[in-house]
């Protein structure tokens, strides 16, 4: 499932391949997705061009010469593809042509969703308004955190939390919370600040070190066929069940536990 650093490596693909680039026609192949692709999307938006494009969490926003904009979301398969010219496949919902190539979404499992808002009201949309800092962003920081100290919950199901911080999910929480050496199933309120400050430090060295992995696997594609901001990073510790941690060598192995029915993968002996 993409999480922040996914999105944003496809941000970025997008950003160099498709921006002011005059979309010819709109086409919709197949519009179940999460919500029905709306037929207004190729109406508004033949012959207009992409003059943006933002990300939020695990939203992209493409903002449009007209003032209409799509607000996207991947869900848990949806990639993109461009080509120089369509060929169909399977679970293909959408293609923007362009003059020389064609930019398809395809989404096996359906839980992404693309909708129209204007650029003005994109941005109070239920899916954006409701979202907490990025993570990446300067306001998720030591302060930010402390003034939520006192949830009752544990800093994984915290983390996982959207309207909280926006753009984790289950693999990069287990990533950060094993480089900052705290257990998942830590209450939110036992934290000290020291490890706020640990949680925050590595959220923002861990995201920054997968989005340059990303990038890296797109550099010189000026086309391509391959699902954009599917890469295959370093993880240290998640989906590692019963191996020795990396780090501490130790005689408890990674062990994997759930939190509100969502997996998390952890080293009892170095995170407290
Ligand atoms: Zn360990």
């Amino acid at each position: 499932m993409p999480e922040l650093p996914e999105v944003e490596t496809v941000r970025i693909f997008l950003k160099k391949n498709v921006i002011q680039k005059k979309t010819i026609s709109v086409k919709i192949e197949d519009k179940n997705l999460r919500f029905q692709i709306s037929k207004e999307i190729p109406e508004k938006l033949n012959f207009q061009m992409i003059t943006k494009i933002l990300r939020r969490g695990k939203f992209l926003i493409f903002l449009y010469s007209n003032n209409y904009s799509l607000l996207l979301h991947l869900g848990m398969t949806g990639y993109f593809r461009l080509s120089k010219t369509y060929e169909k496949i399977k679970h293909d919902h959408i293609r923007f042509n362009f003059n020389d190539k064609v930019l398809v979404y395809n989404d096996i499992r359906k839980f992404g969703f693309i909708k129209l808002y204007t650029n003005e009201n994109v941005f109070e949309s239920q899916h954006l308004n409701s979202l907490g800092p990025d993570a990446l962003n300067l306001k998720f920081s030591v302060n930010y955190f402390l003034k939520h100290k006192k949830r009752k919950t544990n800093i994984k199901n915290l983390l996982m939390n959207q309207s909280f911080v926006s753009g984790l999910g289950n693999i990069y929480c287990s990533e950060i919370l094993f480089d900052s050496r705290v257990s998942p199933s830590r209450a939110v309120s036992s934290l000290k600040k020291f490890e706020i400050e640990n949680i925050i430090k590595s959220t923002k060295k861990i995201l920054k070190k997968a989005i340059e992995m990303g990038g890296t696997t797109i550099k010189n594609f000026i086309v391509s066929d391959e699902k954009i901001g599917y890469f295959k990073n370093k993880l240290l510790v998640y989906g590692r069940e019963s191996s020795v941690c990396i780090r501490c060598k130790g005689e408890n192995y990674v062990k994997k536990v759930k939190h509100s029915g969502r997996s998390s993968f952890f080293c009892s002996t170095c995170q407290l």
